[in-house]
């Protein structure tokens, strides 16, 4: 069984179809990867997911189903715990690195001072952030570099115990190592959580990725298996754009 299953999905701004008929079966555990150029609709699949569609006036039709029950018709704060969602530009939240890790779980249940501090040890350590902020978890979050933030943000996730966690381009401000961090993190949780990463740098999804899916103009135009995708895609225009030729 599909851990997301995305049937006939279509998003609508006021005058543009953001996504035409989308079909998309995200397995469990697998790190699906998700390219294509600016504009293709790769956000807007990750909001919808996320029913972040609902807040900007957006209008959708299809279905989308989190372990075959739809996600509209779930509690959005169960949702939005099940399935995180980090954004490209890293938003920490003002207050500490402690703070920031424990403040979600805490909106959905009560823990003892020990249970948090296991907690952030657990999430932090697991967004291979741990050993650099281990004595100054107290120290506002905002004084982290953006790579750090950007980590501090997957901790975010990871304390809510989620089963998918999407990324949108997580690591397009961020320099090489920080990349690789987030890189290694991803490989080395995959086997516990389902991921869906979008990203505009197509040997990152390389990399990464069990499949790749390739979007354009709203079109889901392609989906295989990383190595086949990238050595011999289907469609002329994958081709063309992993080759570097638009884009
Ligand atoms: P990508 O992430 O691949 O760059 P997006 O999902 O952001 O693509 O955008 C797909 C299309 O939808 C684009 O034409 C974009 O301008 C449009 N779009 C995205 N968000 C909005 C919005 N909130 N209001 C109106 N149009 C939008
Ligand atoms: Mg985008």
């Amino acid at each position: 069984m599909a851990k997301i299953s995305i049937k006939n999905l279509n998003v609508f701004y006021k005058n543009i179809q953001a996504l035409k008929n989308i079909n998309l079966d995200v397995e469990t555990n697998e790190i699906l990867g998700i390219i294509g150029p600016s504009n293709s609709g790769k956000s807007s699949l990750l909001q919808v997911i996320n029913r972040l569609s609902e807040m900007n006036n957006s209008k959708v039709t299809g279905e989308i189903l989190l372990d075959n029950e739809s996600i509209f018709s779930l509690p959005i704060n169960s949702l939005r715990k099940r399935v995180g969602l980090i954004f490209a530009t890293p938003t920490v939240l003002p207050g500490s690195i402690y703070k920031n890790v424990t403040y979600g779980p805490k909106l959905h249940k009560k823990f003892k001072k020990s249970e948090l501090d296991e907690l952030v040890y657990f999430a932090l350590n697991t967004a291979d952030l741990w050993n650099e902020v281990k004595d100054r978890l107290q120290e506002s979050a905002s004084k982290l570099s953006g790579g750090q933030q950007q980590r501090l943000c997957i901790a975010r996730i990871l304390a809510l115990k989620p089963e998918v966690i999407m990324m949108d381009e997580p690591c397009s401000g961020l320099d090489p190592i920080s990349t690789a961090k987030i890189e290694s993190t991803m490989v080395s949780l995959k086997d516990k959580y389902t991921f869906i990463l979008v990203t505009n740098n197509t040997k990152q999804a390389a990399r990464v990725s069990s499949r790749v899916a390739f979007f354009l103009s709203g079109e889901m135009i392609e989906i295989d298996k990383t190595e086949k995708m990238f050595t011999n895609p289907k469609d002329k225009r994958t081709n063309d754009y992993i080759s570097g030729r638009f884009g």
